[in-house]
């Protein structure tokens, strides 16, 4: 039996299910080997009650000493090499250069959250001296910081077997934060959760970090991510993926007897705006650089150009052809499981039922099970007004391009759009003047907005902000992506009048 298929509960292994699973090669479509247990609701409460007595501990250790732990995690994971890259080639179906450059973007992340927590500057503090003499009434000493929330659980994405799930964004940043956490491990890619769990657990014991500071469940279904989200002990949930599982963790969360947050980043599908003139003056590009956005790893991003409005012109009909065209050159790709290539079939069958919508590729490539054709399909604005399931999010390589007949029919569309990660406008220069309203429209539904480019590639940076207005994600005040993300696992806390031998470092005096 491989020793990497069981719970971690803190440093230790746990199995006490005789309940296992199998994970599925999406590219051969054959069962991987490698057996896991599941947790039992007992393990599950384990874990939680052990990240509540490390988070007693965690909560006070130096901002050094947790940056040298996620530092510890990152040389720890790129240790890993070559058994890492297979195993999430075998269960994602991804390339090994996607491989390769997700763990790069994982270790930056960590490394920069390593960074940020060196000092306190992160916290945000501020410290108003007292004014004895201030009339009519004296001020107090009053000094306000950031403190950690308690433990976090983390559902992984599986788009992102690594950058955004066990050691990705939502684990750095809460653990960073101060927060311990607990993974529920993602169900499509075990094998890699596992190592990478292994690699925090052994960067937790080198770096003396308490027991319970990390954990890793495992549990297919409803029954374990559940039992996590509603146990008294954790204190915020972190999530990647539907809406439907979003928003049912997200309720539950809300009806427990003390309720919690969840930052839950869900569908969206990207609104592009493209110009009369832009088209006229090259959608030849537009088109090309499209058909690699809509297709790139299989169109499973959660930043997919989605939806395309093109403004009604002579160019309109050119550009689809030639966007049908490019898409028609590019090799089928592998899903991620077959559910999701089942789901991905399912909803582009579904949308054809929708009057005057019109499929323009024809593409017959994929000769494997679980790889898709790419399907570019186009609509009147008219219509996409009144169906709202063509407002749906269709996770894979899709895009809806809508013949929008003029402004007021564009900035309604916009405006009925659900929030969005992302908007963007193609257009000219000549055209600068005509475009606040569409700006101030789109502004108001996304998080990002994106001049001539395409959506899909998340910079990780300071200035990123990867979240928007529901369901987009569940709280659009936070980005999920970049340092800032800590601020999800924080609560600001006041100390009014104290002596200074009791504060906390980091308020006794001005930086
Ligand atoms: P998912 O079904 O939302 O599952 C994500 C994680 O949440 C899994 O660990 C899942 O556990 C858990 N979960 C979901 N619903 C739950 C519930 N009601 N109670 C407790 N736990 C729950 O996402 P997925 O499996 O990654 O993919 C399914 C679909 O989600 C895709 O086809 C796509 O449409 C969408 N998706 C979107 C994005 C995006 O970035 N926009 C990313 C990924 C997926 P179990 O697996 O054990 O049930």
């Amino acid at each position: 039996m491989n020793i990497i298929g069981k719970n971690h509960i803190g440093h230790r292994l746990s199995s006490k299910s005789n309940e296992t699973l199998k994970i599925i090669n999406p590219e051969t479509n054959t069962e991987n080997s490698n057996i896991f247990y599941e947790a039992t609701l007992e393990e599950v409460s384990e874990a939680a009650n052990l990240a509540h007595s490390a988070f007693i501990t965690f909560r006070n250790i130096s901002g050094p000493q947790r940056a040298r732990f996620l530092n510890k995690i990152a040389d720890n994971i790129l240790k890993l090499d070559n058994k890492l890259i297979e195993s999430y080639k075998e269960e994602s179906g991804l390339t090994e250069a996607r491989a390769i450059n997700e763990r790069a973007r994982t270790i930056f992340q960590l490394r920069s959250f390593a960074e940020l927590i060196h000092n306190n500057n992160w916290r945000e503090s501020i410290i108003e001296e007292a004014e004895p003499k201030r009339i009519p009434n004296p001020k107090p000493d009053l000094r306000k910081t950031q403190i950690p929330l308690g433990p976090v659980v983390v559902f992984g994405s599986s788009n992102f077997p690594l950058a955004y799930s066990t050691a990705g964004g939502d684990t750095a940043s809460a653990l960073a934060s101060g927060c311990p956490v607990i993974v529920k491990a993602h169900e499509m890619h075990l094998k890699t959760s596992s190592l990478v769990a292994q690699a925090i657990i052994e960067a937790a014991q080198e770096t003396g970090m308490p027991d319970g500071v990390f954990s890793h469940i495992i549990g297919r279904g409803k029954t374990v991510g559940t039992a996590l989200v509603k146990h008294p002990r954790v204190k915020a949930v972190g999530f990647t993926g539907s809406i439907s599982g979003g928003r049912a963790l997200f309720d539950l969360a809300a009806q427990r007897p003390e309720p919690i947050p969840v930052f839950a980043e869900m569908g969206s599908i990207n609104p592009v705006v493209i110009t009369g003139k832009a088209l006229k003056k090259r959608y030849k590009k537009i088109a090309e650089m499209y058909a690699n956005s809509i297709t790139q790893g299989t169109g499973q991003f959660c930043t997919n150009p989605g939806l395309i409005l093109t403004m009604e012109s002579d160019n309109t009909s050119d550009f689809i052809r030639e966007l049908a065209k490019q898409v028609s050159k590019i090799p089928s790709q592998c899903m991620l499981h077959p559910n999701i290539k089942a789901r991905y079939e399912q909803l582009t069958q579904d949308i054809k039922t929708a009057n005057d919508l019109q499929i323009v590729t024809d593409i017959k490539n994929a000769n494997k099970p679980n790889y898709a054709d790419a399907l570019i399909a186009t609509v009147s604005g008219k219509t996409f007004l009144n169906h709202s399931k063509l407002h749906q999010e269709i996770f894979g390589p899709f895009s809806l391009v809508v013949r929008v007949a003029n402004n007021n029919e564009l900035l309604a569309i916009i405006e009925d759009l659900e929030g969005q990660l992302t908007g963007t406008i193609m257009a000219e220069q000549e055209e600068y003047p005509d475009l606040p309203p569409l700006i101030d429209a789109l502004q108001n539904r996304v998080g990002r907005l994106i001049f001539n480019g395409v959506p899909t590639g998340v910079e990780v940076c300071a200035a990123m902000q990867h979240g928007g207005p529901y369901p987009a994600s569940s709280d659009s005040r936070f980005t999920a992506v970049g340092v800032h993300s800590i601020k999800r696992w924080v609560r600001p806390v006041s100390y009014q009048s104290f002596p200074k031998e009791l504060l906390p470092e980091n308020l006794k005096q001005h930086e």
